[in-house]
């Protein structure tokens, strides 16, 4: 089999940025993507002069910064995005984290209004979705803006050890061993949030799934971690590829985006 050579990181947060955007998961010109490079720098979509949204991101607006925005490689006419320290924080915070995603995703907006919590509600319908909220997913009461490094800090400890948070009023947090696990785990856990809105809308009470099953997918869940730390667990780049290969049969199209609701 010929060796495909990786694409430059730059490249994957570029498409990651679009690849949401076509998802409806971020809007106009608000979320981000981060990949870390090591302790103290990171790679991060920035604004520029030509900025049209996230739906057109190309890796030209992926720039070098250290984990307090500060660019490495010189700004040019590319501003920080005003939320880096969500990013910079918890890769200080957690070590084991190579790349965020900050989405704004309906959803999950609504469930916060809502005083929804994310349980594990269903199991094999979508078995890493439910790995992502098995333990319960940690919700940042705050809606502000994380402009300031000591609310990113609030924000990280939130998050703890879980792989993903929700921010009330505001959107939601993702983390990975890579931009693609990042990404997808922002993606599944907006289907969380849907289907936990869907039961709510229905006149339903949300029911999680019981203690035996929920251990079962917290085995799956580890085992997916040290495949990831390892080598990048497969099922994430499958699913990655899936999504990817919509968005450019899309972009090909000329469609840009699915209607954002
Ligand atoms: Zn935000």
């Amino acid at each position: 089999m010929t060796e495909v050579a990786p694409e430059p990181v730059e490249e994957t947060i570029a498409t990651a940025c679009r690849l949401l955007a076509f998802l409806g998961l971020v809007r106009e010109t608000t979320g981000h993507v981060s990949a870390r490079l090591d302790d103290q720098r990171m790679l991060i979509r920035c604004r520029g002069q030509l900025e049209a949204g996230l739906v057109h991101t190309q890796a030209e607006a992926v720039r070098r910064v250290d984990f307090d925005g500060a660019h490495l490689d010189g700004a040019g006419s590319y501003e920080t995005p005003t939320e880096l320290p969500i990013h910079g924080e918890i890769y200080r915070a957690r070590p084991d984290v190579r790349a965020v995603v900050h989405a704004h995703p309906r959803a999950s907006l609504v469930c916060t209004l809502l005083g929804l919590e994310l349980q594990p509600l269903f199991g094999a319908f979508d078995p890493n979705a439910m790995a992502l909220s098995v333990d319960g997913v940690p919700i940042f009461p705050r809606s502000i803006l994380v402009r300031e490094r000591a609310v990113g800090a609030e924000l990280a400890r939130t998050l703890g050890m879980k792989p993903v948070c929700i921010l009330r009023g505001h959107g939601t947090v993702a983390t990975g061993a890579s931009v693609q696990e990042a990404t997808i785990r922002a993606i599944q856990l907006e289907t969380l949030a849907s289907i936990t809105l869907e039961i709510a809308r229905a006149g339903g009470r949300p029911q999680p799934i019981s203690p035996e099953d929920a251990e079962y997918f917290r085995r799956l869940r580890e085992t997916q971690d040290r495949k990831a730390q390892a080598h990048g667990a497969d099922v994430f780049k499958w699913t990655w590829r899936h999504y990817v290969r919509l968005l450019e049969d899309s972009e090909r199209g000329g469609v840009a985006r699915l209607p954002v609701s």
